[in-house]
């Protein structure tokens, strides 16, 4: 194993001679035990990019042998994590489990990936397990930078919560909110671009904007932003200046947005500018892949996951693929609409290159849905193919909501944002 402290623990290696073994007792023929036990895809994480991957492999050639490592029980999805935010919905209806997936044929091991060979082709479990594969898929998510904000780690993150993995930091930020006095102020910090879900932040100060104007009408929200746009910019300024006016304040790089330094202590954000002192402060940090792909020598030294846009596979390390928000998408979203469509493309990829046939080249598609108010949705769409080394999005084939929109119209697409929401979840997990 290159790198990371590992856990002692017996060594359960999975061998192909015990699979080979086991057909020649069965008495198949040679190349359905081969096929069978030659091609063991491993994926690491079982969020909307390595669930749907385990799955569509398993259904487009059940004779694979899927690995699915995941060590939680249940999945927490983070779209609609911010009605959780604002009371609106609860933690349980974001929660879904794996029976679905290995009823589908799909191994679970419920452990943590905890290192990887690529010379060996051999994945390392938290239990001391080893599994082994043709190919492997790395796919977990994002790892907060507890080191990009000075005062901001960890321990700070329970007073200052980031709510940006759903958890019990979605339910602390919403406990914090229904605790503030009135009159009170929230101050979020949102960092750069690349982060998990370009629009969230300002669907989360939406709907913390209607929690507010509901139950503490003389509360403030302010957010210190370290860019000077945002995903849907206009669409969302429409929404605040009607739903919201005056609520709302939200400060740009270039005003002094970039918050350099924080103290939980005393629940302040620093800016260039000045500091903010919060009753609420929720710091979104900057993020990167989860810490297995840099274990695995996928990360490149922005944290990212370089790939080949065809096929996911790592342009650093053959034999490994890295789909969703790890993955460089290049002008693809950090999303679960994307995760889910790369997880696809990249199933499809590894089906042919087991088979040794060239692999397709794939279209995507993303849509990201952002709420502004339950009964108000606003969305931005695009289309995706390889170009240059990285996915390009395809010019004229994309859109967003159209500004100045009728209340029927926001009604429709936040209702589309529910059947979204439900159709890829029961897709996935179901
Ligand atoms: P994840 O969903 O994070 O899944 C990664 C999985 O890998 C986890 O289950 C984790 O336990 C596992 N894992 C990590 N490390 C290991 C390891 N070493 N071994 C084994 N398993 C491991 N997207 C949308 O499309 N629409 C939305 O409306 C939307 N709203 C959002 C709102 C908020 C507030 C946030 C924070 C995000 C939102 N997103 C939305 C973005 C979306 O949640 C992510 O883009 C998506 O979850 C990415 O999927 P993923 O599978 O790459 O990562």
């Amino acid at each position: 194993m290159p790198t990371g402290s590992l856990p002692s623990g017996p060594s359960r290696r999975t061998t192909l001679q015990g699979a080979l073994a086991t057909g020649a007792l069965l008495g198949l023929s040679t190349p359905a035990a081969l096929g069978q036990a030659a091609a063991p895809v491993v994926v690491i994480g079982g969020g909307f990019a390595g669930a749907t991957c385990a799955r569509s492999l398993k259904q487009a050639d059940p004779g694979l042998a899927v690995t699915l490592v995941e060590p939680a029980e249940r999945y927490l999805a983070c779209p609609f994590s911010n009605l959780v935010v604002a009371g609106l919905r609860e933690l349980d209806e974001q929660a879904f489990g794996y029976a679905g997936i290995a009823a589908a044929g799909v191994t679970i091991a419920r452990q943590p990936a905890v290192a990887v060979d690529p010379e060996r082709r051999r994945v390392r479990l938290g239990d001391g397990a080893e599994l082994d594969y043709q190919r492997l898929v790395v796919a977990p998510g994002v790892d907060l930078r507890f080191d990009a904000i000075p005062g901001y780690d960890e321990a700070a993150s329970e007073r200052m919560p980031h709510a940006w993995k759903a958890g019990p930091q979605t339910e602390l930020l919403r406990r914090q909110l229904g605790a503030m006095p009135d009159g009170g102020q929230v101050v979020m910090a949102v960092p750069a671009n690349p982060f998990r879900c370009p629009p969230g932040p300002y669907e989360r100060a939406s709907l913390i904007a209607h929690y507010l104007k509901t139950h503490k009408p003389r509360a403030k929200l302010i957010i210190l932003d370290a860019k000077d746009q945002f995903s849907k910019q206009r669409l969302f300024e429409e929404a605040w200046a009607e739903l919201y006016p005056g609520l709302i304040e939200w400060v740009s790089l270039s005003f002094g947005g970039q918050v350099t330094e924080v103290d939980p202590g005393a629940n302040t954000l620093v800016t260039e500018f000045g500091s903010h002192r919060a009753d609420v402060a929720n710091v979104i940090p900057p993020q990167r892949a989860g810490a297995i792909a840099a274990l695995a020598g996928v990360a490149d030294a922005t944290g990212w996951c370089p790939i080949d846009p065809v096929t996911f596979e790592s342009t650093l390390v053959p034999g490994i693929h890295v789909i969703g928000d790890a993955a460089i998408g290049g002008a693809m979203p950090k999303s679960a609409f994307s995760a889910n469509a790369q997880a696809k493309a990249c199933a499809a990829a590894i089906i042919h290159l087991v088979r040794e046939e060239a692999p397709p080249t794939p279209k995507l598609i993303n849509t990201c849905y952002s709420l502004v108010a339950p009964d108000y949705g606003i969305s931005i769409a695009g289309v995706y193919a390889p170009k240059d080394g990285l996915l390009a999005e395809v010019e004229g084939a994309g859109g967003v909501s159209p500004l100045e929109a009728p209340a029927a119209v926001r009604q429709a697409e936040a209702a589309y944002a529910e059947a979204w929401f439900r159709t890829v979840t029961d897709e996935v997990f179901g």
